[in-house]
C-alpha cells in the first residue's frame, strides 16, 4: 500500500480537495486503483450534527457515514464508493483513545498525544486504505501547515511516511497560493517558502508543490520555488483559477503530475496515455453549453452556495450532458411569505427545493411549490421538498387545510408526513435517522421509470420523517402518484404528480450519487423540462 499525503499551506479554501480529486482521477484513468481519506482536525464526530452555514453541505455516502463534503468531491471525480472509515476527525481519534484508556486498554500508561493520538490516526488511515483493496491511499490533510490542531496529523502523516519508508511508498504534495501583488503584477513566492519551511519543521520534506494562482505562474516563480523549497522544477505545478474545478485533472495532466508521481513511487500502470476523451467531452460541455436555463434554489440556506454543494454539481452534470448551461437562483424561502412569487421567479425556468431540518422557512416553501404546481413550472423536491409537496397537496387539493408535518407541528390533526415508527421506537422524538443507500422500487409505466430507465434505484437518504400511510390513497386519488416504494412498500420515496411537465419529488437524496459521466436523473429530469419549457431542443 503506497500513500500521498496532500497538506496545504498560506490560506484554508486553496482548493486541495479538488487538487487531491484530480490527481486520484489521474492516477486511475492510467490504471491505478485509488482510494481517498480525508483528516479533519475538528472535535466533531462527523459532520453529522454540523450546521450547513458553518461548513457547507452534510455529504452522506452509502454506509449513512455523514462526512465532510470534500469526499463528495472524491466520489465524483474518481467515481468511487467511500465509507464513513475514509473521514477522519480529531473527535473520531480522540473518542476511541479515550475509550481505550478508560477500558483500561493502555495498560496504565500516561496516554498522551505522541503517540498515542498519533498511533490511532495511523491505524485509522491504514485501516482505510486496507479495506479499499486500492494500490495507492491519497491522504488529504485537512486545515492548514502551521496550525495547532493539525500538528498531530502532521506528525502521524511523517511518523507513517517513515514506517512504510519514504521513498516508493510515501509521497508529500503540498499546496500553496502565489499571490500576484502590485501594479506590475508580480507574482509572489515567499508565502510558499514560509509554508513550506513551516512543513519542514514538522519534518516533512515536500515532494510536490501545487501552487494556486491567479495565472500560470512564472518560469521565474517556479525556478525561485524549486531553488528554496528544494523540490524538482518539474515538481512545482502551476494551477491557475478554472473556469470550471473539473478542468483541474487536465491542467495537472499537462505538466506531467501523474508522471513525476509514478515515476517517483514506482507504480505500475496499465496505459501510459490515458483516455481522457469522455472527461474532455464533458468539461468542453460545460465551458461552451449551446443554450441556457435558469433554476431558482427555495431553500433556508442559500446565503452559502456550499450548502448545497451536491446540487450545483448534479445541475453541472446534467447541464454538460444536455449542452446547457444551468444557471442557479438562489431564494430565501421566507421571501415568499411576503414578494410575489411571479416575480421572484422571473426568468426561471424551473424550481428545486433542496433538504432541510426545522421550522424556519417552510412556509414559504409551501407558497413556492404551489406556485410551482399551479403554474407549471418544473419542480424537483427533495427529501424536505418531498414533504414540503405532500403537504401542499393535501392542503390545496385534498382541502385538508391544517395538514403539516409533526416536524413542524407535532399538534395537527392531519398529519401528512409524521416521525417514521421505527425511528420513534429506537431514538425517543428522533435521535436517530434513516441513513444511506436503500433500494427504491419503481413502478411500471412511471415517469421514475423512464427517468432510472429500470425498475428500481438505490439512493442515500437522510430523514427522519416520512409519507404518512394513512393518507396515500388520497393523495393518489388526487394525483399525486408514488411512482418509487421502499422495496417493502412502506416507505414513500419518489411522489410524481399527473397531468403536470415535471413535477417530480423523492424522499431520498439523488444528488449524492450524480456523477461527471452519470447525472443524477431526477436534476436532468429537471433541466430537460425547464429546456422545454423555454423551448430549446436538445
Ligand atoms: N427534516 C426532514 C426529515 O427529517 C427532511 C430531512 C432532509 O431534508 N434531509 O425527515
Amino acid at each position: 500500500m503506497k500513500f500521498i499525503f496532500v497538506s496545504g499551506g498560506v490560506i484554508s479554501g486553496l482548493g486541495k480537495g479538488i487538487t487531491a480529486s484530480s490527481i486520484g482521477l489521474l492516477l486511475k484513468s492510467r490504471g491505478i486503483k485509488v482510494t481517498s481519506i480525508k483528516v479533519d482536525p475538528y472535535l466533531n464526530i462527523d459532520a453529522g450534527t454540523m450546521n450547513p452555514y458553518e461548513h457547507g453541505e452534510v455529504y452522506v455516502l452509502d454506509d449513512g457515514g455523514e462526512v465532510d463534503l470534500d469526499l463528495g468531491n472524491y466520489e465524483r471525480f474518481m467515481d468511487l464508493k467511500l465509507g464513513r472509515d475514509n473521514n477522519i476527525t480529531t473527535g473520531k481519534v480522540y473518542s476511541a483513545v479515550i475509550e481505550k484508556e478508560r477500558k483500561g486498554e493502555y495498560l496504565g500508561k500516561t496516554v498522551q498525544i505522541i503517540p498515542h493520538i498519533t498511533n490511532e490516526i495511523k491505524e485509522r488511515i491504514i485501516k482505510a486504505a486496507r479495506n479499499s483493496d486500492a494500490d495507492v491511499a491519497i491522504v488529504e490533510l485537512g486545515g492548514t501547515v502551521g496550525d495547532m490542531e493539525s500538528m498531530p496529523f502532521l506528525e502521524a502523516a511523517r511518523q507513517l511516511g517513515r514506517d512504510i519508508g519514504r521513498n516508493e511508498n510515501a509521497m508529500f504534495i503540498h499546496c500553496t497560493l502565489v499571490p500576484i501583488m502590485g501594479a506590475v503584477g508580480e507574482e509572489k513566492t515567499k508565502p510558499t517558502q514560509h509554508s513550506v519551511k513551516d512543513l519542514m519543521n514538522a519534518g516533512i520534506r515536500p515532494d510536490m508543490i501545487v501552487c494556486r494562482c491567479k495565472e500560470d505562474i512564472t518560469e521565474q516563480a517556479r525556478r525561485k520555488i524549486s531553488m528554496f523549497c528544494d523540490v524538482d522544477e518539474c515538481a512545482v505545478i502551476s494551477c491557475p483559477d478554472a473556469r470550471t474545478t473539473y478542468e483541474v485533472p487536465m491542467i495537472l495532466d499537462r505538466q506531467g503530475v501523474a508522471d513525476y508521481i509514478i515515476k517517483r513511487m514506482d507504480l505500475k500502470y496499465l496505459c501510459k496515455e490515458p483516455d481522457m476523451r469522455e472527461w474532455k467531452r464533458f468539461v468542453d460541455g460545460i465551458v461552451s453549453p449551446k443554450s441556457e436555463v435558469q433554476i431558482a434554489i427555495v431553500g433556508k440556506y442559500t446565503a452559502l452556495a456550499d450548502s448545497y454543494m451536491s446540487h450545483l454539481e448534479s445541475f453541472t452534470h446534467a447541464g454538460s450532458q444536455l449542452n446547457c448551461k444551468v444557471k442557479i437562483r438562489f431564494i430565501d424561502s421566507d421571501r415568499f411569505m411576503s414578494e410575489n412569487p411571479a416575480e421572484l421567479l422571473k426568468d426561471c425556468d424551473g424550481m428545486m427545493i433542496p433538504g432541510g431540518f426545522g421550522t424556519r422557512g417552510i412556509e414559504g416553501m409551501i407558497v413556492a411549490a404551489r406556485y410551482a404546481r399551479e403554474n407549471s413550472i418544473p419542480f424537483l423536491g427533495v427529501c424536505l421538498g418531498f414533504q414540503i409537496a405532500t403537504i401542499e397537496i393535501s392542503r390545496d387539493v385534498l382541502g385538508l387545510k391544517d395538514a403539516d408535518s409533526t416536524e413542524f407541528s407535532p399538534e395537527t390533526s392531519n398529519p401528512v408526513v409524521h416521525i417514521m415508527p421505527e425511528q420513534l421506537k429506537v431514538s425517543g422524538m428522533g435521535a436517530t435517522m434513516r441513513l444511506g443507500r436503500f433500494r427504491t422500487a419503481v413502478a411500471k409505466g412511471s415517469r421514475a421509470e423512464a427517468l432510472y430507465s429500470g425498475s428500481y434505484c438505490d439512493e442515500r437518504h437522510r430523514h427522519r420523517y416520512e409519507v404518512n400511510q394513512d393518507y396515500i390513497q388520497r393523495l393518489e386519488d388526487a394525483g399525486w402518484k408514488f411512482t418509487g416504494r421502499s422495496e417493502d412498500g412502506k416507505r414513500m420515496e419518489i411522489g410524481e404528480l399527473e397531468g403536470h411537465p415535471y413535477f417530480m419529488a423523492a424522499q431520498f437524496h439523488p444528488e449524492f450519487n450524480s456523477r461527471p459521466l452519470s447525472p443524477s436523473p431526477l436534476h436532468k429530469g429537471l433541466v430537460m423540462a425547464a429546456m422545454e419549457k423555454k423551448g430549446i431542443r436538445k
